[in-house]
């Protein structure tokens, strides 16, 4: 099944809001060639989001956030839930980012409930999972990552698993300029969309699976050009314009 590709910036905490229009005001001049043909997606701080839903008013662009909590509302503080997401103009969020398991205490229980918390207010989740190099080393790539999916998507009927989008982000190649080779990639890839199929039938042909991990301009059509990576999630390089654009280039088919 063919899907559209879909690329995602990431863009943690970095970008006041005024830098936030600024940058989006460059991608908007330099993507216009490719709209329609590549599912384009940025996540910025909670406090640009504003700023940049107004600033992407008329684009084919769509607005992400970076992280959710799954109850609608109540004494949690510091937290955002998915229909105040949904109000600022979020059509997607990321969840279970390594950066949030290794850091904030993420589990793959948070990740299950942040996932049926968005899809209960129409926004589509991003679900991260990923390798540590340790993992890696001990040969437990596809141990860890089927177990992230699996639990993630524990108890979603398929009509939902079809709107997730994975992103197969291995920890050791986040932020720091090593990337997967095709043939490490497209083998993870491929393990997820195969539990996807156990898990879900027909609806992971419909999932995209990004890939994540030190996309760059020089690797993003490489990468993508396999047959299970269907985008890509980007940080570093979603921080300037040109790189993202060359990035989302690479993904036309
Ligand atoms: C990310 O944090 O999702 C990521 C992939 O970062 P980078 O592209 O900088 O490795």
């Amino acid at each position: 099944m063919a899907r559209t590709r879909f690329v995602c910036g990431n863009w943690k905490m970095h970008k006041t809001q005024a830098e936030a229009r600024e940058l989006v005001r460059a991608l908007g001049a330099l993507l216009a060639p490719v709209a329609g043909r590549v599912q384009v997606a940025v996540a910025p701080p909670f406090t640009a989001l504003s700023a940049v839903q107004a600033a992407l008013a008329g684009s084919a662009v769509e607005l992400a956030a970076q992280d959710v909590h799954w109850e609608k509302q109540g004494a949690f503080t510091g937290e955002v839930s998915a229909p105040m997401l949904l109000d600022a103009g979020c059509r997607h969020a990321i969840v279970g980012h390594s950066e949030r398991r290794q850091l904030f205490g993420e589990t793959d229980e948070t990740v299950r409930k942040k996932v049926v918390a968005l899809l209960g207010v129409g926004i589509l989740p991003i679900v991260c999972v990923g390798e540590t190099l340790a993992e890696r080393e001990a040969g437990r790539t596809l141990e860890v990552v089927g177990r992230q999916v699996q639990n993630a998507l524990q108890g979603l009927p398929a009509p939902d698993v079809a709107r997730l989008t994975v992103a197969y982000e291995p920890v050791w190649a986040i932020g720091t300029g090593k990337t997967a080779t095709p043939a490490q990639a497209q083998e993870v890839h491929g393990a997820i969309r195969s539990l996807l199929r156990d898990l879900a039938g027909e609806a992971a042909e419909r999932v995209r699976i990004q890939y994540g991990g030190s996309v760059k301009p020089d690797n993003a059509a490489e990468l993508m050009a396999l047959p299970d990576v269907d985008g890509a999630l980007v940080g570093g390089a979603a921080l300037k314009a040109d790189d993202f654009i060359q990035i989302i280039r690479g993904a036309i088919r």
